[in-house]
């Protein structure tokens, strides 16, 4: 949870995240529907779904207990270098290294490394430097004492340099580099999506379908619709995206809201509607699974945090709407 949100953010959703899976075996019994909705809101999906696997798999093979050695640690499914370093240190203070966004900015400015961080060699280069730093023996303090200076004192803007316990040995700080470190090149355009949508009504229940097992925001549930093409009007979208996917015709087709949501990979603009299912003969071309659900059973399924928005939106002033 923390590689996707700061830890303000992040302990509400690990409180109840371990209320409901406090223990390995429970979480490796869930099903996936449940892990994904106590995961809602986190983003990048398939860490969760990751996790729900590695738990099947520690139950499988090792009695449900978590691996305790880095190449055992490396064979489950979402743990790299990074986790399993992470894991080894903090769990077991194993002499491992961790390398996260804030370690990479204080050793830069340490060492004063003018390359540019994202270049996959030179993050390698930052492992060594890490495991030649660390203090062994001590490598659950010392990583922890690392991510944590840089996220409150070697702090992307405006480092505290007089308040810092490394200052005498930071060459940046002598340099005169500190705000100007890490280079991290240029930075590429996050992709921006416009999205039509639709909440179809249908004897008071709307429709929600299930996105395939694989890929982006895989096995969440969402409102049909799909991507504007350039120039089509967001209304014309919509009406034929769900002619395509479900083969359906609509009535009474009314804009709602339009949303504006950042991912952590892209940024999307979700023009949303209202509709009435009016015919056609329901086929799931783009979904693997669709549902007429009532308005108040729409908690129990994980949403994208776009249509959770819009949920939100629609549950004030326009509920009534869907319970007539
Ligand atoms: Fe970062 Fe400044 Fe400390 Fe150097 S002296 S590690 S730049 S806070």
């Amino acid at each position: 949870m923390l590689q996707q949100t700061q830890v303000k953010t992040m302990v509400p959703y690990f409180e109840r995240w371990m209320k409901r899976f406090p223990d390995i075996a429970s979480l490796a019994s869930a099903s996936e529907q449940d892990v994904l909705k106590h995961w809602e809101g986190l983003g990048y999906y398939s860490r969760a779904r990751n996790l729900k696997k590695a738990a099947e798999i520690l139950v499988n093979r090792n009695g449900g207990r978590l691996y305790d050695s880095y190449e055992a640690l490396l064979t489950l499914p979402g743990i790299g270098q990074y986790t399993a370093g992470a894991i080894l240190s903090i769990a077991f203070n194993r002499d491992f290294p961790v390398v996260d966004g804030n370690v990479i900015r204080v050793i830069s400015r340490l060492l004063c490394f003018e390359g540019n961080t994202r270049e996959s060699e030179n993050t390698m280069r930052f492992w060594g430097w890490a495991e030649k730093l660390l203090a062994h023996g001590s490598a659950r303090e010392f990583n922890q004492a690392m991510m944590e200076l840089g996220a409150l004192v070697c702090t992307p803007r405006s480092p505290q340099c007089g308040e810092c316990p490394l200052q005498k040995s930071c060459r940046a700080f002598k340099a005169g580099k500190a705000e100007t470190l890490p280079n991290r090149g240029i930075k590429t355009e996050t992709e921006h999506l416009d999205v039509a949508v639709a909440v179809v009504r249908k004897g008071g229940k709307v429709f929600i379908q299930r996105r395939r097992a694989e890929g982006l925001m895989a096995g969440l549930w969402e409102f049909p619709g799909g991507k504007i093409e350039a120039g089509e009007a967001p209304e014309a979208a919509v009406r034929r995206e769900i002619k395509e996917e479900l083969n359906w015709q609509l009535s009474g087709v009314r804009p709602v809201t339009v949303i504006r949501h950042a991912y952590t990979r892209f940024k999307v603009t979700l023009h949303c509607f209202e509709a009435r299912y009016q015919k056609g003969r329901t086929v799931l071309r783009a979904a693997e699974e669709g549902r007429w659900v009532a308005w108040e059973e729409l908690k129990r399924f994980p949403f994208p945090a776009a249509n959770v928005r819009l949920i939100h939106h629609l549950s004030g002033s326009h509920q009534s709407s869907f319970s007539s």
